[in-house]
């Protein structure tokens, strides 16, 4: 089983597109109302020793520490680390302190999740300036010291980032070439619809952008580099490939869980105190019974909900966007999936003549991509 662990609410930037957002004015909630616990601590305060025995119960736990900045609490990190069952880390991180762990620490990461919004303006102008060279400077400190796990560059994009050229860039960085890349849209998280263009960004830009990747992606394919770890492609066109439908591709609730900061257990780590949907907590639940979250909504109706399994727990429960904004970002899942499909010869001709293997399709899921974009 997967979990986040949240360590802290504290962060050391304040992105355009995070808490830039609230304190930039705009952002008007609009939806449902949803209790929430405003009594969580916001630090990591619970037994330690519960938490290793939850994780002791499940063969095979997957600990992924996340925040705020999960890497302002790096003692912490390192006496999970050191006094866990035997368990598979992961950190999502900013990257701006990664650092301050020692080599030895970093090396025990099967992942690390930096994120980075393309190159070193877009980066910049979303989440402060100078961030981008800081970032590479300690990607530069992990190769240097012998990581070997995966490093995946995750970004959030919205209306001032042409998607194309930002994977590009991040794909052929002549500082760091990242081989995993993924993305997630800026939509249906806050109440912002009233400041956002979204519809036409995405008309115009985002999902044209999109098909034009897909083409690249296969052709890269084609040309003998195998098969980049985009992840929006990767596992939903492994998926097309072989028939398979998808819950939702996150894992939010179903196989993806995230430890709260005083040991309740929630589907999501964006659904922080909202007990409705908690799945009970470390003392008590056992990780490998711990009950399905979901939600009726128009998901559960769609016709290609095997291909998106829902997208957002969150933004199914919270609804931030009005229908009409809703719908635009369905679309935007309907053109990935007709991209992927449309594809879908082209990829079994790779196949087929040996450029590419099943298995260069492989990958951790519930690795903290959310997948669908
Ligand atoms: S496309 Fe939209 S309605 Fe359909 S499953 Fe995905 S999020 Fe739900
Ligand atoms: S996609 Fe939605 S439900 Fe899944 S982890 Fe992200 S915020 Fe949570």
């Amino acid at each position: 089983m997967f979990f986040h662990l949240i360590l802290t609410d504290d962060c050391n930037l304040c992105c355009t597109y995070c808490r830039g957002k609230i304190l930039s004015g705009g952002v008007e909630w609009c939806g449902r109302d949803v209790s929430v616990d405003d009594q969580l601590p916001p630090d990591l305060c619970i037994d330690l020793d519960e938490l290793y025995s939850f994780l002791g119960k499940d063969p095979d736990p997957c600990l992924t520490f996340y925040g705020g900045e999960p890497l302002l609490r790096p003692e912490l990190i390192m006496e999970i680390m050191d006094n866990a069952p035997p368990c598979r880390f992961m950190v999502q991180t900013n990257g701006l302190l990664l650092s301050d762990l020692p080599p030895d620490y970093l090396r025990r990461f099967e992942t690390i999740l930096v994120s980075l919004d393309g190159c070193p303006d877009t980066t910049d102008r979303h989440r402060g300036r100078g961030t981008y060279r800081r970032v590479m400077e300690n990607i530069g400190f992990l190769e240097r010291n012998g990581f070997s796990g995966e490093l995946i560059a995750r970004m959030t994009v919205g209306e001032d980032v042409d998607i194309a050229e930002e994977v590009r860039y991040l794909s052929d960085n002549p500082d760091h070439s990242f081989r995993s890349i993924h993305w997630q849209l800026d939509a249906e998280f806050s109440g912002d619809a009233g400041v956002r263009d979204f519809r036409n960004w995405l008309d115009e830009c985002y999902n044209p952008g999109i098909r034009l990747l897909i083409h690249e992606w296969v052709e890269r394919m084609a040309t003998g580099a195998g098969v980049a770890r985009w992840y929006p492609f990767l596992q939903p066109a492994w998926d097309l490939l072989n028939g398979r439908e998808s819950g939702l591709r996150c894992g939010a609730g179903h196989s993806n869980y995230t430890i709260m900061t005083d040991g309740h257990i929630g589907p999501c780590p964006v659904m922080i105190g909202m007990t409705e949907y908690y799945a009970g907590h470390i003392s008590r639940a056992h990780p490998l019974h711990l009950p399905h979250i979901g939600v009726e909504s128009e998901c559960t109706r769609c016709p290609i909900v095997g291909f998106c399994g829902g997208r957002c727990l969150y933004s199914q429960v919270v609804r931030p966007w009005p229908d009409e904004m809703r719908v635009a970002v369905c679309d935007s899942v309907k053109n990935l999936m007709e991209g992927l499909q449309d594809a879908l010869p082209r990829i079994r001709e790779c196949i087929g003549e040996g450029l590419v293997r099943g298995e260069d399709f492989s990958h951790t899921r519930y690795n903290g991509c959310e997948i669908i974009p």
